[in-house]
């Protein structure tokens, strides 16, 4: 299995993940032109990604689903809330998942999970290739971890997990306070201790990659994202890969699970692939 962050931010996310059979995206928060120059960057053609995984309805995660699914034949996935919010996707095919479930799409056995954020029926996806057994976490826009999100990131083989900001950079930056309290807030979004604590809860001898996503560009930078995660992490037992996503660059391609030979090297940081 292989992972490209097609961008992360409050401007757009897109995850595309691929085994030899099949092809999906997690989120569309791309106008469809920008799609088709990210999908080219990893050498892929947009009509061929069977479907797209909604999280939910923010624009920076659904700003291209109706449009691409439209002009590419893209089927949807996603929980009957965030449809709920998107009228635009009217008369195209949608896979509607409970939140807490599983769908089987091409070659991807997917798990869904709820997460707290200010969204109507948001989730988490895991990833499974059922051919490979391979697995990919995807977890970003949510104001804490719960046990149940605990749960579904055993034994993953990538983690893609927000590292959205630096507490003292948010304390310190542009935003009024009635904001800085809604990204602190149980539905708002992880800061790099929370990121650094839910990547050392999933370190286990499989894991091979963390990529950090959703920095904020006001009160995060790749740099200290990854040097207080890499810190924890360094603590830990990782020997793994971990890397920052950006916004407007594609990071990848991260290849997941058997074929992804397991470092004996210590923790290697990569600022983009
Ligand atoms: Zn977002
Ligand atoms: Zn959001």
């Amino acid at each position: 299995m292989k992972l490209w962050v097609l961008g992360s931010g409050s401007n757009g996310n897109a995850v595309l993940v691929e085994t030899e059979r099949s092809r999906i995206l997690v989120d569309a928060g791309f106008s469809p032109r920008v799609l088709k120059h990210r999908l080219a960057v990893a050498g892929v053609a947009p009509q061929s990604i069977e479907a797209v995984v909604v999280t939910h309805e923010h624009t920076d995660h659904a700003k291209g689903v109706a449009s691409a699914a439209r002009k590419w034949g893209w089927t949807i996935v996603s929980t009957a809330g965030t449809r709920m919010m998107c009228p635009d996707w009217v008369q195209l095919r949608t896979i509607l998942t409970p939140r807490k479930s599983t769908v089987v799409v091409g070659d991807f056995y997917l798990e869904t999970v709820p997460v707290s954020h200010d969204a109507n029926e948001p989730i988490a996806v895991i990833v499974t290739s059922l051919a490979e057994g391979s697995r990919a976490g995807i977890v970003y826009d949510l104001g804490h971890v719960t046990e149940t999100i605990y749960r579904a990131l055993d034994k993953l083989d990538v983690l893609v997990i927000e590292a959205n900001h630096d507490e003292g950079m948010l304390r310190a930056g542009p935003y009024p306070p009635s904001v800085q309290a809604r990204i602190r807030s149980k539905f708002g979004h992880l800061s790099n201790n929370a990121a650094a604590s839910t990547a050392m809860q999933c370190v286990h001898s499989g894991l091979n990659n963390i990529v950090l996503a959703h920095l904020s560009e006001k009160n995060n930078t790749p740099r200290v994202a990854m040097s207080t995660v890499g810190d924890s992490l360094r603590r830990g037992r990782f020997k793994g890969r971990l890397t920052a996503a950006a916004q407007d660059k594609v990071v990848g391609p991260i290849t997941v699970g058997a074929s992804s030979a397991a470092s004996a090297a210590p923790l290697q940081l990569a600022l983009g692939l």
